[in-house]
């Protein structure tokens, strides 16, 4: 069956293309898919501008459009199973969190489901004017291209397709070239629910193929996209002559800030937690320590013993602690981080070398990697090396955490680790970044922004501001007993 879907119906790339998936863990075939090319996305986009100016999508009840969602997310839990094993597949994570993010997912559906339908009475304005009805409306922004990454591929899929279709839009999603399939089952699961052809729109292909088309068309509105800061500006720039509406989620380079009161057992597991899960390739991955001065000996010593400890493995070894990278390409750019780092000298306390074992030889492993004696002048500091990396920075006091913090390009996420709630509150209010747990790392909800400061991107996704980003706002005035003026005398 061919893998583009375009105007509802399933198609081969126009040219013929295809591309080989393969599993990050053995180098195993998955499948082979369609590849798109200028001309598929181009039919996607006439399509879904049709679906968007003719079609009943954006005129449909919100109620109906929150129904619908309702149903997209129980048909996810029920076809849980098999979206966590093409996800294992395709990104060579372990099933276990695969798993795990089925369920986030079908509740981001269910989120944006109510929060649609909460608006559907639009905002009445008092203009002190008792002859006028003033009344702000929330309106679908349009033709939506949405462009996603490949370390969670379903996951950001759903923060951005949830809100498009609540609001009422239309959209191409252009998933990463490596990790098609589980966007291919939900564009299944969107027609089981209901959705009117030409809503939804998939490409399958290479970002300057497939996906600049979107950033570039007339006929899209908007380009939500999450992905690297490079390219995150490359489509800024190619969205700039049509004015598109840009959403942008990029990297982090992302603190995790340890005082020497913080409570020893649970800030060092979950500074490994918020390192080495998915072997780093996280965007909100606490890639950089920052640990005060006095503790700093013990709690490194610690963390490297338990971070040579951490088992490797591929998505259905059930030992398996972390898994591969994505590709042999994303692994020499790891490393060629590790060894910059060391050349401007900082020292490599654990990993640092492919593993040995012969069973890990197929797959793109690379094992938990500590360099300590960093600054935040060194390139694998600054730059996101998107691997299982950790460096660290000493502290010396909360003004040099907090500035160390706040030395990069990025802004995205991080953490703050002490038993002193005071400090923990200052410390959080100083950091320029769009989300800071205190005490712990990594969770979200769906209820809650995302998104980051600075070159981590604009605008956010999830809560509220997450569905505004697919909307136009509207301000319509009645005056209902309308007279002349006469401002002008003739
Ligand atoms: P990437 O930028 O290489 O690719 C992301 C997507 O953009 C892919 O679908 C790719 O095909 C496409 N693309 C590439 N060039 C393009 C172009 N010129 N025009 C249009 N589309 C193009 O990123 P990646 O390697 O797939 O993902 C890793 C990056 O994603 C990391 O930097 C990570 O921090 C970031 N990320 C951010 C968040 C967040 O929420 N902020 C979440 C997940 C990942």
């Amino acid at each position: 069956m061919p893998e583009l879907f375009i105007g509802g119906q399933w198609t081969e790339a126009v040219d013929g293309r295809t591309r080989e998936i393969r599993c990050p863990a053995d180098g195993s075939l998955v499948a082979t898919v369609d590849e798109a090319g200028p001309k598929d996305t181009a039919a996607a986009i006439a399509a879904a501008r049709h679906a968007f100016d003719e079609g009943p999508w954006p005129r449909t009840p919100v109620a109906e459009r929150a129904a619908l969602l309702g149903r997209v997310a129980d048909l996810l839990v029920r076809d849980k199973d098999l979206l966590a094993g093409a996800e294992s597949l395709d990104t060579g994570k372990r099933l276990v969190e695969s798993a795990y993010d089925m369920d986030d997912i079908a509740n981001c559906f269910r989120y944006f489901g109510s929060l649609v339908a909460a608006q559907a009475a639009g905002r009445v304005v008092d203009t002190g004017n008792p002859v006028v009805d003033s009344r702000v409306v929330q309106e679908p922004v349009g033709v939506c291209g949405l462009i996603t990454p490949w370390n969670y591929p379903l996951l950001q899929t759903a923060w951005k397709v949830a809100p498009a279709i609540g609001a009422g839009n239309t959209f191409v999603l252009k998933p990463s070239e490596l990790t098609p399939h589980t966007a291919i089952h939900l564009m299944k699961l969107l027609q089981e629910a209901g959705l009117p052809d030409g809503v939804a729109n998939l490409v399958l292909g290479a970002g300057p193929e497939a996906g600049a088309p979107l950033s570039e068309h007339p006929d899209v509105d908007l380009v939500s996209f999450t992905g690297g800061l490079l390219t995150g500006r490359r489509i800024m720039a190619a969205a700039a002559p049509t004015v598109k509406k840009t959403a942008l989620e990029l990297g982090g380079k992302n603190p995790n800030i340890v005082f020497a009161d913080a409570d020893f057992d649970t800030a060092l597991d979950m500074a490994l937690a918020a390192i080495f899960l998915h072997s780093g390739q996280v965007c909100s991955a606490g890639s950089r320590l920052l640990v005060e001065d006095s503790l700093h000996d013990r709690f490194v010593d610690e963390l490297v013993r338990r971070a040579r400890l951490i088992k490797l493995g591929g998505p259905f070894d059930e030992n398996a602690e972390t898994g591969p990278l994505i590709s042999a390409a994303h692994r020499e750019k790891v490393e060629a981080y590790v060894a910059a780092g060391i050349a401007e000298g900082a020292v490599l306390r654990c990993g640092g070398e492919r593993p040995a074992d012969p069973a890990l030889q197929g797959g793109h492993y690379y094992p938990p990697t500590v360099l300590d004696g960093c600054r935040s002048d060194m390139s694998v500091v600054r730059d996101e090396s998107f691997g299982p990396v950790l460096t660290v920075e000493r502290f010396h006091d909360e003004a040099e955490a907090v500035a160390l913090a706040n030395d990069t390009v990025y802004g995205l996420a991080g953490a703050v680790w002490t038993t002193d709630e005071a400090r923990a509150a200052r410390v959080a209010a100083r950091l320029r970044l769009g989300t800071v747990w205190i005490n712990d790392f990594h969770p979200y909800v769906p209820q809650a922004e995302w998104g980051g400061f600075k070159q981590s991107g604009t605008g956010r996704e999830l809560g509220p501001a997450g569905l505004a980003e697919y909307q136009e706002t509207k301000h319509i005035w009645r005056n209902t007993a309308p007279e002349p003026q006469h401002w002008f005398a003739g």
